[in-house]
C-alpha cells in the first residue's frame, strides 16, 4: 500500500465511530449508509496537513477553491438517494475529491462521476486505483449535459449547485429514477429530491444547505 494511504490506525477508527455517532443525532438513520461512513477512509481524501480533521463533521479545502463535502451532508443525499430502493447505475455531478463517489461505490453497482477540474479528477481517480475500486468511472467534463452514453440513470446526485435544475440531468433520469441536487444561489440554497414518474416529475425539499456554485463548461 502507498504511504498516503496508510491509516493513522485505530485513532481514525474512533474519531470515525464519533463522526457516526453525531450523524445519527443530527437525524441520520439509514444504518446502511452509517455503516459505509464508519468504514470508509475519508483522510485519505484531503491534504495530510488537514488528516487530523478528517473525520470532523466539517467541509474541508481540497485545493482549486472547492471543498470536501461536509459528511452530514454525503449521508444525507445518499440516504435520500437509497430510500426508496437501491439504485443500480448512479451519476454524480462534481467528484472533487472522490470521497461521496466511494461511499457511492460501496452501496450501487456502478458509479458513473463527472469532475469539471482536470486536476481534481487525476488525483481522484488515483485514489480510486489505490483503493481497488473496481466499479467507478470518472471522466473530465462538463456535468451540467450528464453523461449521456451510460443514460438512463437510476440515481443521480449532484455536489455542487445550479440556479436551476439542468434539463440534460431531468433527461437521463430512468423512469423511478430519483435527483439528489442542491439549487439555488449561495446564501439560499435548498436541496431536492426529484422523482421521475411515468408522467412528469415529483419534487420533495429535503434541507437548506450551501454548496459550491455549480459551474457551467470545464475547467
Ligand atoms: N463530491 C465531493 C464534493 C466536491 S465539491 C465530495 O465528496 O467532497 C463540488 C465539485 O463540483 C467541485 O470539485 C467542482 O469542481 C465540481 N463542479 C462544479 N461545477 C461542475 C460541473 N458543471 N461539472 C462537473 N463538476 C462540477
Amino acid at each position: 500500500m502507498n504511504k498516503d494511504f496508510q491509516g493513522i490506525g485505530m485513532t481514525s477508527q474512533r474519531a470515525r465511530n464519533r463522526l457516526v455517532e453525531q450523524l445519527k443525532k443530527m437525524g441520520v438513520r439509514s444504518e446502511t449508509v452509517l455503516e459505509v461512513i464508519k468504514t470508509t477512509p475519508r483522510h485519505i481524501f484531503v491534504d495530510e496537513a488537514l488528516a487530523s480533521r478528517a473525520y470532523d463533521n466539517t467541509a474541508l479545502p481540497i485545493g482549486h477553491n472547492q471543498t470536501i463535502s461536509q459528511p452530514y451532508i454525503v449521508a444525507r443525499m445518499t440516504e435520500a438517494l437509497l430510500a426508496d430502493g437501491i439504485p443500480e447505475n448512479v451519476l454524480e455531478i462534481g467528484t472533487g475529491c472522490g470521497y461521496q463517489t466511494l461511499v457511492l461505490s460501496r452501496l450501487v453497482k456502478h458509479v458513473y462521476s463527472i469532475e469539471r477540474i482536470e486536476a481534481l479528477l487525476f488525483k481522484a481517480r488515483e485514489r480510486f486505483y489505490a483503493l481497488k475500486t473496481r466499479n467507478i468511472s470518472a471522466q473530465h467534463g462538463d456535468g451540467n449535459l450528464g453523461w449521456p452514453a451510460r443514460a438512463p440513470f437510476d440515481g443521480i446526485v449532484v455536489s455542487a449547485a445550479p440556479i436551476g435544475v439542468p434539463e440534460k440531468l431531468l433527461e437521463q433520469l430512468a423512469i423511478n429514477g430519483r435527483l439528489i441536487i442542491p439549487v439555488g444561489k449561495s446564501g439560499g440554497q435548498e436541496l431536492l429530491q426529484i422523482t421521475r414518474t411515468e408522467d412528469g416529475f415529483e419534487e420533495k425539499r429535503l434541507d437548506s444547505v450551501s454548496f459550491v456554485p455549480m459551474l457551467e463548461g470545464v475547467g
